[in-house]
């Protein structure tokens, strides 16, 4: 039985491994079609879903922290990482811009709000954007510098267990990367140290395959219970009508940012074959559709990267934790599309807003740091969404008018996010420090 399970923990034969995508694959196409025949019955799978991913959020903790610790530790010492480090705050910010102004770009030509009278739905709107993200929200919402200031405390805390039991990842990593730092200072003194934490983080990798059989399942219950729900709603269809144009324009910016820019940017710089790429890492792009939630996908992405797309360990190590909450290109692009479509809503009203140049920056800006501040959990970009209208004078309730289909869209735009973070990882790993190659006459480097 050892060795039958040992079989099962090793690298993978592809044909196991394409068959476990394939099931997870359609085990969202049945509960799609369990959710439009039966939404009732569909929707009370979702249970089985908050177990999924209960499991998957249950790795995500020591997972960050030990992959973290190895991923410096394989440098051998912390000041190698400039260069990889580099490369991956540059990655991160660029895509991230690109993805923005793709929206940008989009919902100027799409104008998904003419049509739309956003001034008229305002009360409605603000009921319902209170009832969902708090009065407060509405009624005193955070301004420009609140993000700042957010990003600059979000990396820190007085307490790494509250954070852990947050699922709070940003204060994690920091204190991981000091940890290992000092870590690999202190040589020999240390060794049961490293030896745990190494071990610990392959134990965790082996955790993670096996809990991937579970994905079909998993993903299946995900899935039936969220559309279920929608359907069994009722009106679902009619509101997705509503703001046709705009799901539109953002699905089309996803995509765009998914096929082709992405692709270019991962061809160009690693010579890799994108689509196989994407193909590929195709589990975790699945698995973050059905939870909306790029960290508890995590430890899906790092597994997949590794194991089917052959990235190096060292660059999965710290390039997709830090990704996972930092680097959100799909939520970038819809805070753009979301900002200017609601000002679009608005034209010819009182409330109307100058749609000029300086506008467009605003949001482009804004949006890039939001989706920076935003946590890789569902919907959380909709929170985020209020500093970008509150920074061009938009009315924040007006945020309203998307709520309905905000949890689809949120879907595509996690599998986006996380196909970023990917991406990224197979390009930093091309700024890795080069390997020593020990030979007879000593330690050189290739
Ligand atoms: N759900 C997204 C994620 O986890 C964040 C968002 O856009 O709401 O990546």
């Amino acid at each position: 039985a050892a060795a039958e399970l040992r079989t099962e923990l090793e690298p993978h034969g592809g044909g196991k491994e394409n068959l476990l995508t394939g099931l997870i694959f359609a085990g969202i196409v049945l509960a799609l079609l369990l959710a439009w025949a039966a939404p009732e019955v569909a929707a009370s799978f979702a249970v089985g879903g908050q177990v999924f991913l209960s499991v998957l959020k249950m790795l995500v903790v020591p997972l960050v922290v030990t992959s973290v610790v190895c991923g410096v530790l394989s440098m051998g010492d912390v000041r190698k990482l400039g260069r990889p480090g580099a490369a991956t705050l540059i990655y991160y910010f660029c895509t991230t811009a690109i993805a923005v102004v793709t929206g940008i770009i989009l919902v100027n030509l799409f104008n998904p709000g003419a049509g739309i009278d956003g001034a008229a739905a305002r009360d409605v709107a603000r009921a319902e954007v209170s009832a969902k993200l708090g009065e407060q929200a509405v009624s005193e919402p955070a301004g420009v510098g609140a993000i700042f200031e957010n990003l600059l405390t979000m990396l820190f805390t007085d307490n790494l267990l509250e954070s852990a039991a947050e699922t709070d990842l940003l204060p994690l990593i920091v204190f991981s990367l000091a940890f290992a730092a000092v870590l690999t200072t202190m040589g020999a003194a240390v060794g049961t140290v490293t030896k745990f934490v190494t071990e610990a983080n392959d134990v965790l990798m082996k955790f993670v395959l096996l809990v991937m059989w579970t994905a079909p399942l998993g993903v299946f219950c995900l899935v039936a219970g969220q559309f279920g729900e929608a359907a069994a709603d009722g009106d679902f269809a009619g509101e997705m009508a509503k703001v046709g144009w705009y799901s539109a324009t953002v699905l089309t910016g996803l995509a765009v940012h998914a096929f082709v820019t992405l692709p270019l940017i991962l061809w160009l710089l690693t010579r890799r074959n994108p689509y196989q790429f994407l193909f590929q890492m195709s589990r975790p792009l699945l698995t973050a559709f059905a939870t909306a939630s790029s960290s508890a996908t995590l430890p899906v992405t790092m597994e997949t990267a590794v194991e089917k797309a052959g990235i190096k360990r060292k660059s999965v190590d710290f390039v997709l934790p830090l990704g996972a909450t930092v680097n959100m290109d799909g939520t970038a692009l819809y805070e753009a599309v979301a900002a200017l479509f609601i000002a679009q809503t608005l034209v010819g009203s009182a409330d109307a807003i100058d749609m000029g140049l300086t506008t467009q920056i605003i949001v482009a800006a804004t949006a890039t740091l939001a989706a920076i501040g935003a946590a890789g959990i569902p919907q959380a970009g909709l929170f985020t969404l209020i500093i970008v209208l509150n920074a061009v004078g938009l009315p924040v309730e007006l945020a309203g008018l998307i709520l309905s289909v905000d949890w689809l869209l949120d879907r595509f735009r996690t599998a986006v996010n996380v196909f970023g973070d990917a991406t990224g990882a197979a390009v930093v790993e091309k700024f890795l420090p080069p390997e020593p190659v020990p030979t007879a006459a000593g330690t050189v480097f290739a």
